[in-house]
């Protein structure tokens, strides 16, 4: 590791300070450390100075004043998915959470850290190849290369990495607002604005600014997407492991059976979570069923392309759609069970 220098504020304003000071060199702000002290091991993050963010506020999970829910970016994963209200009014979020990760990463990473973890591309963490991402205009090796893992949709020629959060992918189906202070201000952030496909600028994950800080994820009320909901998570290996292909899927089922409104979000298959609304109004008015949600799959995969490794991405992720949507529509409440805590 290199040298960096080291700070514990124990208030926002000297947090956002510090930040605002060490913006022109490379700060950075760590709060569980899961996937920072990996890229810092490896030297593909060097910062010069570390803000601990660890003794911050925001370590509560409270309802919001709109009736959602305020999630703090300190609170730790593991916290966050067996947390009573987010188990019974975001279940879909609680299986996200435990689909990712093993259980001693979920009781240490933070939420904000989640929503920033970078890319698992094995060439992004091997700094004796080039990387568009680490190094922009030095080559993507991953397009003709192992890309078992990458994208599907919406690469592009610099870059064909995929986020690997399953958190992520349960907020975008949600409709998660994310909240952000810096020392000009608070702002807040539509989940599907906040990570950015890699166009010419892989380098650039997020639409966070320098100095800025994540302090709050809010969820929207969405009792109506609580009963029918869940989380496919297709993989290598059973734990520990990224998806290969992942579907957050909620819908809101009217007492005739039809569907109100749907929610599906994928993960594994692009430089973000992949949400079009376009191919959940195809759901809005209709009765469940194979040929309506293979309809569905056609329309979230238009423009589906694999690199030669992922090929089977395409047809896995079509199979997923259709099989996360079934299981959605024949869940009810009871059958949903999230497991106790193992913290
Ligand atoms: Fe780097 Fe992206 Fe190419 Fe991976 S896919 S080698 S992260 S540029």
């Amino acid at each position: 590791m290199n040298p960096f220098s080291f700070s514990a504020p124990v208030d926002l304003a000297t947090a956002l300070l510090q930040a605002r000071q060490g913006m022109h060199g490379k700060t950075k702000f760590i709060a569980g450390g899961t996937n920072l002290v990996d890229l810092m091991k490896e030297h593909v993050e060097t910062p010069h100075s570390l803000i601990d963010i660890n003794h911050l506020p925001f370590t509560r999970i409270e309802p919001s004043p709109t009736g959602g829910l305020l999630i703090g970016a300190m609170v730790r994963n593991a916290e966050t998915a067996y947390h009573p209200l987010v188990r019974q009014h975001y279940p879909l979020l609680s299986m996200a959470i435990l689909a990712g990760a093993s259980a001693q990463i979920r009781n240490m990473a933070s939420n904000g850290g989640n929503l920033l973890q970078r890319t698992r591309c094995i060439y992004f963490y091997d700094t004796a190849v080039p990387c568009n991402k680490r190094q922009p205009g030095s080559g993507c090796p991953a397009i003709g290369g192992i890309n078992r893992q990458h994208a599907i949709l919406g690469a592009s020629e610099m870059c064909i990495a995929t986020h690997p959060s399953d958190m992520c992918v349960a907020l975008a189906a949600l409709q998660a607002v994310i909240h952000i202070s810096s020392s000009h201000g608070n702002r807040q952030i539509a989940f599907a604005d906040f990570h950015r496909l890699p166009g010419d600028r892989p380098d650039i994950e997020s639409n966070l600014a320098a100095g800025e800080l994540i302090t709050h994820i809010e969820l929207s009320p969405a009792e109506q997407f609580a009963k029918h909901c869940t989380y496919l998570k297709l993989r290598d290996r059973a734990s520990y492991a990224f998806a290969l292909v992942s579907v957050a899927a909620a819908l809101d089922m009217a007492d005739d059976g039809r569907i109100r409104e749907a929610r599906i979000a994928l993960g594994g298959v692009a430089h973000k979570p992949w949400r079009l609304p376009e191919a959940e109004f195809l759901l809005t008015g209709q009765l469940p069923g194979n040929a309506v949600f293979v309809k569905v799959a056609d329309c979230l995969l238009k423009g589906a392309q694999g690199q030669g490794g992922n090929n089977f991405k395409i047809n896995m992720a079509h199979r997923a759609i259709v099989r996360a949507l079934e299981t959605a529509a024949a869940n009810s409440r009871h059958k949903i069970e999230i497991p106790e805590a193992a913290i």
